[in-house]
């Protein structure tokens, strides 16, 4: 089922050619004979023909089909196969194709269209999935009724929609919400329910299933509740009811991504959906929970209304991503939420953004779509939309998400739809702020400020730089969030939105009795890098008194920042005011422990690398990993006479619930473990790892004692004890790898590939070794090459086996311009080694060019 290799160089799409399908599809049966190596699908499908169409030929995906027989109107017809599917000739007037293939899905380890996974079958459509499941205009603007009957020996048979009949050995489905085909789905195996019910504000009872292997019903509760507070949320705060008389939910162990919103039938990673307290650390409960949501909140943004085309994914998963980090804030902490997107955002989109992958929010031309579900796709689609809401308010906001409902339920939309609601709702011009989804890059705003008789005035200058395919750009609408603090600590200006349009622009603030110190770009308010010439006195005085949540951590952030860089480039030693501020800060028990905890949070060492890359400086891994070491066991020993209390203050009493509250409090418990362990040599873990009865300490325990090089007892105690847990297992694998020191990190990875619960074909379990080995900075960038070569060489391996993943892993080499001539040059050959692979995947070509020419 692997993908043809490219025999000359692979196709390009590009928006600018769209044109419509010929032909409207009113209705799609489908009966699928389940047999794991000969599944054989039947498809009767109504199309009629539509007029002046820009493209009249009758053209139908398909991939890996073997045909049996094709019909127009019962009369059997002999299509041509050509590349990608088939076209046949057709009647004037509306008719029936109905077609006969066979597939194997038991030989389908790419996890794209229909395959099996531990003996169940089931889907992934999306992005173009259902061309390997029949013969089908597998396109998001073809949307129709789909009927679907499975006739298989499972005990549970699943579609998307309304059931309409089931027997013995057969089950029937209708959905009659047309709906695009990435969105189709069927599931089939001897699975067993977690069953509730939501009724929704109208009255209407849903039947709610969480579908898992027997042995994990006692995961699922967890799950359930995220649902239905999701679908209440959706309720309260978008207007949006759900539109069927059941939503079901299926765990999947191999599957590529971490969950997909087929209508009214979701597939999740099991590791996106699975959780209890003795499995599942405080991250996991929160990242099902937003999961849960983000798939659910699909429901309107992306099924009801969806894509015109691929390139106009950001439309459905900015708004998702946006929705989502909605709901995470309101069932959690706003603050805390945010700097949590930060963080993420920075570590995946800015390198992203700022290399050789560099793409705008809407792409304009692709080889391959699954290589455009990126941070930049998902995240700043997000942001740009956090953006628009600041700029047109939330009054507007809410207005103009009512008209986009609205007009555009049941089509399939693009970025110019969903701005033109928000100039009708608001008589706004969004012309410039649309530059956000067609131009890459991050911009860089360089802030300089001038004070005079009572007149405070801030200077901004925007740039951006050039970026593949792209090397100019035009000034955005940047709306940059600032309030202005007195010397004293109190805030003399509240926030207030400036919005930044020209290339250079100063806006004045007066009256003001002496000169203020500005708290800019609060709660991150655009996606930019802001650069300003300020002191660690200023950045102190910030971390201590600002009164915006984001910037307090962003200036603590920031000092951390340049304390490591100091370190690294002049061999400083820690910044003794920061490590004062960080202790009065970690002292303070009026402040959230969960914010206490990010403040205590260094920035990640690929982080450093890059800021000292920003700088001109050519970052060298292993002395950022020395610099971090040196930091933490600084802190630590500043902090001796404070741990135990604070180890002590911050350990939850009772039974474990993944509330916020509780999981800050784990937070800061780690973080305070971490440094405990670096005084005492892990005599406070080991006990923590003892009395643990839940993940989070268990693995906090665990992690530290690795760290410090004495946890090879409680890591073999811990392999025994959920060694047939496949989601604990992957956090096993995964750190041994983070954990080794960077001379070791690439001969733990590889003999972990040698371990015999290593499995390649499982994408959890290949990304928990080989995500672990590139997230290792100072291991996978060792300057021996092993980590390059080790990575490279299972790619090669993964690639004909599962493309998707195979090309999305090929992005932790994405930063490697940043290093000295040496590593490149390892990079290089391992870049063109994997490119010079025979039947390479146009998946993983498109994204090893694109990182070699950038
Ligand atoms: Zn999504």
């Amino acid at each position: 089922m692997k993908d043809a290799a490219p025999t000359t160089a692979p196709e390009t799409f590009y928006l600018k050619d769209y044109k419509p399908f010929g032909f409207e599809v009113e209705a799609v049966e489908l009966t699928f004979k389940l047999a794991p190596n000969s599944t054989r699908v039947l498809s009767k499908i109504r199309f009629a023909p539509k007029e002046n169409a820009a493209d009249p030929r009758f053209f139908l995906h398909g991939e890996a089909l073997k045909l049996i027989s094709a019909k127009i109107d019962g009369a059997p017809v002999t299509p041509e196969l050509i590349a990608g599917g088939l076209i046949c000739d057709t009647p004037d007037t509306p008719f029936t194709w109905e077609a006969e293939v066979e597939i194997d899905p038991a030989a389908n380890t790419a996890l794209e269209g229909l395959y099996m996974s531990s003996g169940m079958y089931c889907t992934q459509c999306e992005a173009e999935g259902f061309r390997k499941i029949t013969y089908y205009p597998d396109r998001p603007d073809v949307m129709s009724t789909f009927s679907v009957r499975i006739e298989g020996n499972e005990k549970v048979l699943l579609s998307n929609g309304n059931p309409t009949g089931s027997g013995d050995g057969w089950a029937e489905w209708h959905d009659p919400w047309p709906k695009p085909a990435y969105l189709f789905a069927l599931v089939a195996g001897d699975l067993v329910n977690h069953p509730d019910s939501f009724t929704t504000r109208s009255g209407k009872d849903v039947e709610l299933n969480i579908w898992v292997r027997p042995g994990d019903e006692g995961k699922c509760a967890f799950g359930m509740e995220a649902l239905k507070k999701s679908m209440k949320w959706d309720e309260d705060v978008y207007g949006r009811e759900y539109d069927l008389d059941i939503f079901n939910i299926v765990a999947v162990d191999d599957f590529n991504m971490g969950a997909m919103e087929n209508k009214g039938l979701n597939i999740f990673n099991s590791s996106c959906v699975l959780a209890s307290p003795e499995t599942s650390t405080d991250a996991n409960f929160e990242r099902i929970e937003a999961i849960i949501a983000h798939e659910y909140f699909h429901n309107w943004t992306g099924n009801r209304i969806t894509c015109r085309d691929w390139f106009q994914l950001c439309l459905k998963e900015g708004l998702t991503v946006f929705r989502d980090a909605q709901f995470t804030a309101d069932m959690r902490s706003e603050p805390v939420k945010r700097i949590e997107d930060v963080i993420a955002l920075r570590a995946r989109q800015f390198p992203e953004d700022n290399g050789p992958l560099a793409h705008p929010p809407r792409p304009e031309q692709f080889q391959e779509i699954n290589n455009f579900y990126t941070a930049t796709v998902y995240e700043k689609g997000a942001e740009v939309i956090g953006m628009l809401k600041r700029l047109v308010g939330d009054e507007n906001y809410a207005a103009a998400l009512d008209l986009y409902f609205d007009r555009h339920d049941g089509q399939a939309c693009t970025i110019e739809d969903w701005l033109k609601v928000f100039e009708d709702a608001t008589g706004r011009d969004l012309s410039q702020f649309k530059l956000w989804y067609s131009q890459a890059g991050t911009p860089q705003v360089q802030v300089s400020e001038d004070y005079a008789d009572g007149h405070y005035t801030l200077t901004f200058e925007q740039s951006t730089p050039p970026t593949p395919g792209q090397p100019d750009k035009a000034p955005r609408v940047i709306p940059i969030a600032v309030g202005l603090l007195s010397p004293n600590g109190g805030e003399v200006r509240a926030t207030e939105v400036l919005e930044l349009t020209e290339a250079k622009q100063s806006f004045t603030f007066d009256g003001l009795a002496t000169k203020p110190v500005p708290s800019i770009l609060r709660e991150f308010s655009a996606p930019v890098i802001l650069e300003r010439e300020t002191t660690n006195a200023e950045r102190a005085f910030l971390l201590a008194h600002d009164t915006d949540p984001f910037n307090r951590w962003e200036a603590g952030n920031a000092l951390a920042t340049e304390t490591r860089v100091s370190m690294v480039t002049e061999g400083a030693a820690p910044d003794g005011a920061y490590l004062d501020a960080l202790e009065k800060l970690v002292r303070d028990d009026t402040l959230d422990p969960a914010f206490r905890a990010l403040v205590l949070s260094p920035p990640s060492q690929s982080e450093i690398a890059q800021s000292l890359h920003n700088r001109g400086v050519t970052p060298d891994p292993q002395k950022i990993y020395d610099a971090a070491e040196t930091f933490a066991q600084t802190l630590a020993q500043q902090l001796e006479t404070s741990l135990p209390r604070l180890y002590a203050a911050t350990t939850v009493d009772g039974p474990y619930q993944p509330d916020a509250h509780g999981a800050g409090l784990r937070a800061l418990n780690g973080r305070i473990l971490s440094l405990l362990t670096r005084l005492d040599g892990g005599e406070q873990a080991a006990r923590q790892y003892q009395a643990a009865d839940n993940m989070t300490q268990q693995y906090a325990a665990l992690a530290s004692l690795m760290k410090a090089e004495n946890g090879e007892s409680q890591s073999q105690a811990f392999f025994d004890q959920w060694q047939s847990d496949r989601l604990v297992m992957d956090k096993w694998f995964a750190l041994q790898v983070a954990c080794a020191a960077p001379d070791a990190a690439a001969g733990v990875a590889s003999d972990l590939t040698g371990h015999a619960l290593f499995d390649m074909k499982n994408p959890n379990r290949f990304r928990a070794v080989m995500g672990a080995l590139a997230g290792n900075h100072a291991g996978f960038h060792h300057v021996s090459g092993a980590g390059y070569q080790l990575l490279a060489k299972n790619l090669i391996a993964l690639d004909s086996l599962n493309p998707q993943t195979t090309a999305r892993m090929c992005a932790a080499f994405q930063t490697w311009k940043r290093y000295d001539s040496a590593r490149q040059a390892l990079i290089r050959v391992e870049l063109e080694r994997i490119l010079a692979t025979e039947g390479l995947s146009r998946d993983t070509h498109e994204m090893v060019s694109r990182i070699l020419q950038g």
